[in-house]
């Protein structure tokens, strides 16, 4: 795709009505032009150790292998060493930095070394605990290690049944957990280490009473692993009581979306479906996503797109979790190669090869827009994001 092919590039715009007001925010749609830098493969990035330096278990240091990782990226290089010493951490990370498999790594060898660990990880949303739960599995193969999910919206006494057999690591949402302990199905007292991911997500949910009563009922000498993209003064407060002299590791990247080639495209309300054919009848266009603000416009573009032959799916909280579930793995396993979803549906989605991600409705903000553009150009490949405005 040609930078400036839909939009004149990065003309400087006079045109009044860039400044388009959502409420109280407002975005500068000059923020939706960047040039994607000349972007850095995880090969090439300067890291102290190698998979085998960390002493890992000899079965887990081989199912890295097969699950094809070279060499640990920055932050699974500086924080996985730290874990298994059993300090705090404080990981300020974008997602794409690879900073599940630098807890699960870790966590995984605590097991191994002692059985009795026991692990609570809280994310913010359902597909990223399932996410979460597919990379740990994906490195205990062969190993005994079991890990079960905690999350709203799946069937709950299958939940329960599962938390009862003892698993060593339980992955959930805030709001699932807390039900699970107030149901005595899950006993927090017995936590070892706990990790809260996408804290900065989770205070955006509205789960800061659930983490804290739940963080309240742990015990006080356990390992605390926190990740963050954001510290605001709500996360710094919770940094302040939940951890222990933490080691703070900060690998944010000047640009975190510095894969991706932004861009906007002018086009007036009534022409945009109209657009959006067009674009993603383009032959670069092969996987894309795309954001709608609710959930009646994600369902009337899935509908229009599947109307005119398109491979689509709609995706929105409104839909049954295991509906949900479907259809990101259809997304994933490229039986559709569009997928229209607000954006509380495509949080935590880990799809590596998304070439384009399309805001049909512009983002309510800053951070959800760099949330959004940060669902392509994942790992070593290039990605591309137009923004539709007026
Ligand atoms: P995360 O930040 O944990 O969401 O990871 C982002 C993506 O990077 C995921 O698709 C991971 O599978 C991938 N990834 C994580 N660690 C590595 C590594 N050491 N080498 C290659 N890919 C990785």
């Amino acid at each position: 795709m040609q930078y400036n092919r839909h939009s004149g590039g990065y003309r400087q715009n006079r045109n009044p009505n860039r400044f388009r007001s959502f409420g109280r925010k407002r975005i500068d749609s000059r923020l939706y032009i960047k040039r994607a830098d000349e972007f850095t493969k995880i090969e090439d990035i300067e890291t102290k150790n190698s998979f085998t330096d960390f002493g890992l278990n000899a079965e887990l240091t081989k199912n890295i292998k097969l699950k094809g990782y070279v060499k640990p990226t920055q932050i699974q290089d500086q924080v996985i060493p730290q874990i298994i010493k059993g300090r705090d951490i404080l990981g300020i990370a974008d997602t794409g930095t690879g900073k599940t498999a630098a807890f699960a790594l870790p966590l995984i060898e605590k097991v191994l070394k002692n059985p009795n660990e026991r692990i609570l990880i809280m994310a913010p949303t359902r597909e990223l605990a399932m996410q979460i739960k597919q990379e740990f599995r994906s490195f205990t193969w062969g190993l005994k290690v079991y890990i079960t999910l905690a999350i709203g919206g799946s069937y709950l006494r299958e939940q329960i049944m599962e938390i009862r057999r003892g698993p060593h690591v339980i992955v959930g949402t805030p709001g699932r957990i807390k039900d699970l302990g107030k149901r005595r199905v899950l006993d927090f007292s017995k936590i070892d280490t706990l990790v809260l991911d996408e804290v900065d997500r989770m205070l955006d949910m509205g789960f800061i009473g659930d983490i804290k009563s739940i963080v309240d009922q742990t015990p006080k000498s356990r390992q605390t692993l926190f990740f963050s993209a954001t510290v605001d003064s709500k996360v710094e407060r919770l940094i302040d009581t939940f951890l222990n002299n933490p080691v703070k590791i900060s690998i944010k990247s000047p640009n975190p979306s510095s894969h991706v080639e932004q861009n906007i495209v002018r086009v007036g309300r009534n022409m945009r479906v109209e657009k959006l054919k067009e674009l993603v009848s383009e032959a670069d266009f092969k996987k894309v996503l795309i954001f709608g603000s609710t959930q009646i416009t994600v369902e009337r573009l899935a509908t229009t797109l599947i109307q005119t032959g398109f491979r689509a799916e709609g995706l929105h909280g409104g839909k049954r979790q295991n509906v949900r579930q479907k259809i990101v793995k259809s997304f994933k396993e490229n039986q559709i190669n569009i997928l229209v979803a607000t954006d509380v549906a495509a949080r935590g989605l880990d799809i590596s090869d998304i070439t384009h991600v399309i805001n049909f409705d512009e983002p309510n903000n800053y951070q959800d827009y760099i949330h959004r553009i940060g669902r392509t150009g994942r790992g070593d490949s290039k990605g591309y994001a137009l923004t539709f405005v007026e």
